[in-house]
């Protein structure tokens, strides 16, 4: 491991479309510093290798306080968090979710914001989810593809839609972001009706197309450029946007000359090359190699941490898994389950072990369930067996879980 000096005096550099003055360790923000954001999101306190990671307090663009423990640009801990309305909640986060309230902990040191932490004067609003979602259908004439689906998105959230081809998750992103007319019930995206041509709110969204409605003949950068344009942006860091997602060394070729996957990782720039507050990603990595794919992830996580509401799909539970701060399973046009992954695990995962056994020459191995009746007794034989070599824990996966509330998979 290579050990970097922290600087001791403060640098001021660009970090996440904002400025950032504090401590740094190889050129990232690590140590205290604080970052301002253009659209007035501040942060202040702790660093780890470029995110906010221990104690800080972030006041948002819409007056909302946080101050208390985060964990990689998440609220993760112990925390007080202020609505601009003045109501405040106190308690616990886990992985950017409020989990318990802290009257029902063990007695805490009590928080309390500093004066310094004024609430900024533009905004009195209340936070509100970013796409609220009520009974929505969809019928592609007698087939009913989306059955009175409910959820809500909330500002800096990734929700993944994890569900088979054909479940419905294309068809929820194509009505939300009015590529289909919307046929029943009804939605809100940044407190609007959807189904109207609203223009205030199609430059706030960033979407990525099934149809790859680029301009072939334009180079990478000719088209976000052209694309940014649309919504009156000047400057928009095409450059920046294509090294996020792997692109900058191609910047200036033609898009006819670029294979699917590049394609795929331009539209993903494209959608939030205006900084949009909701992204619709729809199948974001699907057919990527698993190099770029995780540069894809990386930069969606930033989109979110920026404060970002992101509406995914994906038949990938891996992904689902590692993106998402909650998944819904969609089976056959409806929501089977909606929370984080760790409940949907806690809540239907069945737990096993993996054993590995000396077998004569070979070795043999045995998958036994943990919350079975005889598991114990199963377990103390197989560790005093002279034969086991290994023994691992094994946690349900999505699918496994997907499968037990479904009776289907996520492949086809
Ligand atoms: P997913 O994105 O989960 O793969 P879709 O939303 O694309 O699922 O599809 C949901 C259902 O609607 C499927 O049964 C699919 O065959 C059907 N469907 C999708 N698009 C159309 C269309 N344009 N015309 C008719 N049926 C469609």
């Amino acid at each position: 491991m290579v050990e970097y000096k922290r600087t001791p005096e403060k640098q001021s550099i660009p970090w996440m479309g904002g400025k950032y003055a504090g401590q740094l360790k190889d050129r990232v923000p690590h140590g205290h510093g604080r970052l301002l954001l253009p659209d007035g999101t501040r942060y202040d306190g702790e660093w780890h290798e470029g995110k906010p990671h221990g104690r800080g307090t972030v006041i948002h663009a819409r007056g909302a306080i946080y101050k208390g423990d985060l964990y990689n640009g998440r609220r993760h801990g112990y925390g007080m968090y202020a609505k601009p309305d003045g109501q405040i909640i106190k308690g616990k986060w886990e992985y950017g979710q409020f989990a318990r309230p802290l009257e029902e902990l063990p007695r805490q040191k009590e928080i309390k914001p500093s004066p310094t932490d004024r609430l900024p004067a533009q905004s009195r609003e209340s936070i509100a989810p970013a796409i609220s979602v009520k009974n929505l259908s969809h019928w592609y004439g007698n087939l009913q593809a989306v059955k009175k689906i409910n959820f809500d998105v909330y500002p800096g959230e990734i929700l993944g839609f994890l569900g088979p081809n054909g479940a419905g998750k294309s068809t929820t992103i194509k009505v939300l972001t009015g590529q289909l007319a919307l046929k029943g019930g009804n939605a809100k995206i940044l407190g609007r009706d959807i189904g109207r041509d609203d223009p205030k709110i199609q430059s706030q969204i960033g979407v990525t197309f099934e149809e790859k409605n680029l301009y072939l003949e334009m180079t990478a950068i000719e088209n976000l450029d052209f694309f940014a344009s649309l919504f009156g942006i000047r400057n928009p860091g095409s450059l920046e946007a294509l090294q996020r997602v792997g692109l900058a060394d191609r910047a200036k070729d033609r898009v006819s000359e670029y294979s699917k996957g590049m394609r795929q990782r331009l539209m993903i720039a494209r959608a939030f090359i205006n900084k949009p507050r909701i992204l619709f990603l729809d199948e974001p990595t699907d057919g990527l190699d698993p190099v770029t794919a995780a540069a894809i992830r990386k930069t969606i996580k930033e989109e979110a941490d920026r404060g970002a509401a992101v509406l995914l799909t994906t038949h990938n539970m891996f992904e689902a898994d590692e993106l998402s701060d909650r998944v819904a399973f969609i089976n056959e046009g409806e929501i089977v389950a909606l929370d984080t992954a760790e409940n949907l695990k806690l809540k239907y995962g069945k737990r096993s072990v993996r054993v590995r056994l000396r077998d004569g020459d070979g070795v043999r191995e045995e998958n036994l369930p943990l919350d079975g009746e005889k598991s114990s007794t199963q377990l103390s034989e197989l560790a005093a067996s002279p034969d086991l070599m290994t023994i691992h824990t094994e946690e349900a996966t999505l699918e496994a879980i997907f499968i037990r509330l479904t009776g289907r998979g996520l492949a086809g």
